[in-house]
């Protein structure tokens, strides 16, 4: 069973934080676009925060994304604070308790963070919001998880749904947030949320990735001959 413990793997999440740290100009310039440019401000402000917490030692990563759901809950301002803050917190919530994450468990993370944002933001798929790039990212990690029965594939098919629903935003018109309140004229360019959960979701892919491979260092070298 490919899996890798929730001990050790708090680390992720502050890898993640670092990701966003460095989008921070480039994710306002997008919201710039069709929103009030402060997307990267304020995910840079509660992502350093966070980044600060967690610093030191190695937590769980149940543990991390808790503290990053907490720091966004209740520290950040504009739509994002308490969206992804409830993102995060429901990952956490999924993994409490969970001692080796396989994908299944992994899947659950997913499925939980994306049913509490919807709950309390009300978006669906085609909204041009985070949902664009969350949703389809879930949907096809689970596709492959169960096809192929392969964390690291699943893993990898969750980084391309992920890319694809961000950039398909371009063609979308915004039905949510402040973006929609220019109709029409939000075609054309990027959701800056579903930009920046493209990015939250490759790197927690990628440190997921990591984490197996450190795991069973002979079965990876193997498979990629
Ligand atoms: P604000 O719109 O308050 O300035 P941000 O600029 O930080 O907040 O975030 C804008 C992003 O929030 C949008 O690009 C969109 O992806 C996301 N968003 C807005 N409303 C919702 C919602 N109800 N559900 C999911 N995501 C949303
Ligand atoms: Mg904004």
């Amino acid at each position: 069973m490919q899996a890798f413990s929730n001990a050790g793997s708090g680390d992720i999440v502050l890898a993640i934080a670092h990701r966003i740290v460095e989008n921070r100009g480039y994710l306002s310039d997008i919201d710039g676009l069709i929103g009030d440019g402060d997307h990267g401000v304020n995910m840079a402000k509660g992502f350093s925060l966070a980044a600060e917490r967690l610093r030191g030692r190695t937590r769980p990563l149940a543990v991390s994304l808790a503290t990053v759901g907490d720091v966004l809950m209740t520290e950040i301002g504009g739509a994002m604070g308490p969206l992804y803050g409830t993102m995060f917190s429901g990952f956490a919530d999924a993994l409490d308790g969970v001692e080796e994450i396989d994908a299944a468990a992994f899947e659950r993370m997913l499925r939980h963070g994306l049913e509490e944002v919807q709950s309390i933001g009300n978006a669906k798929v085609g909204d041009k919001t985070l949902i664009d790039a969350l949703a389809p990212a879930l949907q096809a990690f689970a596709a492959t998880a169960a096809m192929r029965d392969d964390f690291a594939a699943a893993l990898d098919a969750l980084i391309v749904a992920a890319e694809k629903g961000r950039d398909g935003t371009i063609g979308l018109v915004a039905k949510i947030g402040r973006a929609a309140r220019l109709g029409e004229r939000s075609r054309g360019v990027l959701d800056p949320g579903a930009t920046s959960c493209a990015i939250i979701l490759r790197s927690l892919a990628e440190g997921a990735k990591a984490k197996l491979d450190a795991l069973e260092p002979r079965k990876s070298r193997e498979a990629q001959r």
